[in-house]
Parts: structure tokens; C-alpha cells; sequence
């Protein structure tokens, strides 16, 4: 009888909705989402009542609370992150950094229309390849290109195109598996063809090969290991002899390079990554790299080669179902045409500039930063500059380190790394760092806003006390 009593003198939604605070909700996010909100918020206190609560939910803490729910439900779960976790292509977290005139190339053809598709020459259909194919074509030296959503759509794509229903040999040691949910295997099984292993983990010659070429063959093809490497007693085909021995059989020799790179990074001071130039020169008919690792763009997937085999691929109805939309190519157009000018790529490509900023630059930025974080956490961590090492990520080879510089958290009595480390996630622009031998280690390599990150640091406190977010 009593509870009853209680449930009734829950108001009614009509009742909340005439509120003044009711009346700024409807305003903010109309009166479907408001009352909706309401609804839940009564219909929480009362199961709070009926399970014996003795909370007494008043016309203002009802409102508040749809207010909270509200304020949740349209807070953006995709947001910029600061990324200082030392892996610069980092693909949990989006890989490359785009520059402004890429960004600004975004923003201008997704306003309104374009010619995305349309030949302003002749006034008529136009194909949205057009865009880029010769400026791919100049930088890798192929006749021909198209590109894809990703690099893995590159790859089902091609293998699809060319060999769908036949046979593909692969050295036992390029059956690799990039991030979870690539792995070569998988990726012949769904394009159709069957995979022939070839030779061993550790060696794989010309002769294996040779002998398993047969009428069923469709084509010959070589993964970029990315990121792994097997050492010691080891073999594998040059990609120069297995063209060779394709184009002996009238094959087709494909190269997936994964990350790839247009121009060999190494007079950055960075580790050589196979170029889809050299990939070409050394034979290859069809070669697929990303354009959001080394590359430095989107997300996108870059075919170059034969231009039979090209037109084979974008003639494959899969190749509708994975292409890019204007956005990617609005902005790989801007970033292929930074590569003209070498000289300037640095200061240009925002990745570059990540990968190649010295260790001395960011140790001198950690110092200027130490101070204020050292009084954001003053008595329950130690705060120190200390060297570390950066990984480029994204399948370049875990074993090329960068060296860099950063922030050594060291908790004192009471201090935890995993809650620091969530409340570092619960800033406004949170903040992702890796926990290392019981410290968190912030890598500053690729912390550009400096101002921005100071910012916040006063927050931090009060979310590692509390545990909201900030
Ligand atoms: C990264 C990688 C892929 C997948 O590329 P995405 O752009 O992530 O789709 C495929 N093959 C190799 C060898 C890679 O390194």
C-alpha cells in the first residue's frame, strides 16, 4: 500500500515536460528525444522504488537525469585522441595524420558536388580513377592503376579478378596474418582461389616453385612479410626470379606490399621499405600497397600495374562494392602530389614529419612539459623525462625502432598505473600512453598540441578521484 502510495507521487511525464529545465531539453534536442528521456527517468526511479529504494525522485533530479542521458546518448564516440603510444601509424588509432590541404581538398568536394565521376572535357561519364591513376602511374613507374577502400580489398580484389577458381602458390613463410583480422589464407579462400603452399616457414626455393606450376595455376604471388622476420637458416625466392619464372609460364606475378612506401625512405634515415617502383622495375604485373601507412594518406587500397590486368580488376563487379568514396580520393590526390617534391615531403606529410622528428626535438618538448604534469599528479606519481623508443606501426617491422623521448609515470604510495591510465583516457581529448614495467609511459613523439594537452591536465586530478569523465 505504501509503495503505492510513493509510485503515484511520481510525476507524471506531462507534468515534467511543462518544467522550465524540461523546456530547455525540448529545445535542445526536441520534444520526442526529451520525452523519451523522461520516460526513462521515471521509469527508473520507479524500479528503484518497487526494489525497495528509498529515494525520493523529485520533478528536478528526474529532469537532470534524462538531461544526463541525453547529453551521453549524442556525445561523439569517434574523437580525436592524443596518441602517445609511441607507434606512429598506430591503426587502432586511425593511422596517418592527414595535412590541412588534404583536409581542406575533403571538406571542398564533400560540400556540395563534384566531378567525381564525370568528364568535364566531353560533358560525359567520367570514371573516379581518372583522379589519380597518372599521377600513380608517374610516381611507380606501372602503366596503369585503380584503387580500393584498403589494401586488404586490394588484395581479395586482385586475386579475385585474376585468378578466381584456379590456383595461387605462396611460400609457406608469406602466409602471414597482419592486425587480427587480415590473414592471407582467408583472404585467397574469399577471393576465390586455392591456395598451393609452397616450399617451408624457413626456406622456399625457385625449384618448389617451378614444379607446382601446372595448368591450374592462375598466377604467381609474393606477400610483403610486414611484420615479422625470420632469421637464421632462411630462403626465400627474389621477387626478380619469380617474375622471371611467372612470365616463363605466361603468368601474371603479383606483389602485395603491404605498407609500401613510393620513395625509399631511407634517405629520411628511416628502415628501406620495398617501393611499388622497384616492385615494378624488378617485374611484377600487378603490385598492392596502403594508403595509410607509410604512405602517409587515407585509407585506401593502391593497385598498379599491367594495364590488361588493371582493366581485368576494375572490370570485376567487386571492385563496385570496394571502391572509395570522393573524400579518400579528394585527399590521396592532395598527398600523391606532395610526392613530386621530395626535398619538401618532410615539413609537407605530417606522418613523415612524426617518423622523422629526432629524439633530441622531443626530449626538449618532454622537459617543457614535465613541469605541469608533475603538478597535475604531485604526490601520488613521480614524473621523468626519460628516453624510449618509437615503433612506426602498421606492419613495418617491430624491430626498427625510433628513438625518442617522453614521460616515465611513476606511481607513489597509492598511486595505480591502470587507473592513471584510464583517467588519461577520460580527458576531454583523451590521451593514450602504454603501461611499461609498472609505469606509464607517455611518447611524445607524436604529440604536436602541446598548449592543448597542458590544457586539460587540471582535470586530471578530479577524474582520477572520481572516476568520471571529465
Ligand atoms: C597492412 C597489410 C595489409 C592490409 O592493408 P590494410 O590497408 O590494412 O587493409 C595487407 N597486406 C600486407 C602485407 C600488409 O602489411
Amino acid at each position: 500500500m505504501q509503495d503505492d502510495a510513493r509510485r503515484q507521487r511520481l510525476p507524471a511525464i506531462e507534468q515534467l515536460l511543462q518544467t522550465p529545465a524540461a523546456h530547455r531539453l525540448i529545445e535542445r534536442h526536441g520534444r520526442d528525444m526529451a520525452t523519451e528521456a523522461l520516460r526513462g527517468s521515471v521509469a527508473a526511479a520507479r524500479a528503484e522504488l518497487a526494489a525497495g529504494k528509498d529515494a525520493v525522485a523529485d520533478t528536478e533530479a528526474l529532469v537532470r537525469t534524462a538531461g544526463e542521458w541525453l547529453a551521453a546518448l549524442h556525445a561523439h564516440s569517434l574523437k580525436p585522441v592524443f596518441n602517445l603510444t609511441g607507434t606512429v601509424l598506430h591503426t587502432n588509432l586511425g593511422r596517418a595524420p592527414l595535412p590541412e590541404e588534404a583536409l581542406e581538398a575533403v571538406v571542398a568536394v564533400s560540400r556540395g558536388a563534384s566531378n567525381l565521376e564525370f568528364d568535364l572535357e566531353t560533358g560525359k561519364r567520367g570514371d573516379r580513377d581518372d583522379h589519380l591513376e597518372d599521377w600513380l602511374v608517374r610516381l611507380t613507374g606501372a602503366e596503369a592503376a585503380t584503387v580500393v577502400n584498403n589494401n586488404a580489398a586490394a588484395v581479395l580484389l586482385t586475386l579475385n579478378s585474376l585468378g578466381a577458381g584456379r590456383e595461387v602458390p605462396v611460400s609457406r613463410g608469406e602466409l602471414v596474418e597482419i592486425g587480427g583480422s587480415f590473414r592471407v589464407p582467408e583472404i585467397m579462400a574469399r577471393a576465390g582461389v586455392r591456395l598451393r603452399e609452397i616450399g617451408t616457414t624457413n626456406r622456399t626455393h625457385r625449384k618448389d616453385f617451378a614444379v607446382a606450376i601446372g595448368p591450374e595455376t592462375a598466377l604467381l604471388m609474393k606477400v610483403h612479410q610486414s611484420n615479422y622476420k625470420i632469421e637464421g637458416f632462411t630462403k626465400e625466392v627474389p621477387q626478380r626470379e619469380l617474375a622471371a619464372l611467372a612470365h616463363e609460364h605466361g603468368l601474371p606475378f603479383i606483389e602485395d606490399l603491404g605498407s609500401g612506401s613510393l620513395i625509399d625512405m631511407s634517405q629520411f634515415g628511416l628502415p628501406h621499405e620495398p617501393t611499388p617502383r622497384e616492385a615494378i622495375a624488378a617485374g611484377a604485373d600487378v603490385v598492392t600497397f596502403s594508403g595509410d601507412k607509410l604512405l602517409g594518406g587515407p585509407q585506401a587500397g593502391i593497385i598498379v600495374g599491367r594495364k590488361d590486368l588493371i582493366a581485368r580488376i576494375k572490370q570485376n563487379p567487386m571492385k563496385r562494392a570496394l571502391r572509395c568514396d570522393k573524400m579518400t580520393i579528394a585527399a590521396l590526390s592532395v598527398i600523391l602530389r606532395l610526392y613530386a617534391d621530395v626535398p619538401r615531403l618532410r615539413e609537407r606529410l605530417p606522418s613523415l614529419r612524426l617518423l622523422t622528428r629526432s629524439r633530441e626535438e622531443i626530449a626538449f618538448l618532454a622537459g617543457g612539459i614535465a613541469p605541469r604534469v608533475s603538478e597535475a599528479l604531485a604526490g601520488m606519481f613521480e614524473v621523468a623525462v626519460v628516453e624510449c623508443a618509437s615503433q612506426i606501426g602498421s606492419g613495418a617491422l617491430p624491430t626498427d625502432l625510433l628513438p625518442s623521448a617522453g614521460l616515465a609515470l611513476t606511481p607513489l604510495a597509492g598511486g595505480s598505473v591502470n587507473a592513471l591510465s584510464a583517467a588519461l583516457r577520460r580527458l576531454p581529448k583523451p590521451v593514450i600512453g602504454r603501461i611499461q614495467a609498472g609505469q606509464v609511459l607517455l611518447d611524445l613523439r607524436c604529440l604536436i598540441d602541446a598548449a592543448g594537452f597542458s590544457e586539460q591536465l587540471p582535470l586530471l586530478r578530479n577524474v582520477l578521484d572520481t572516476g568520471k569523465t571529465a
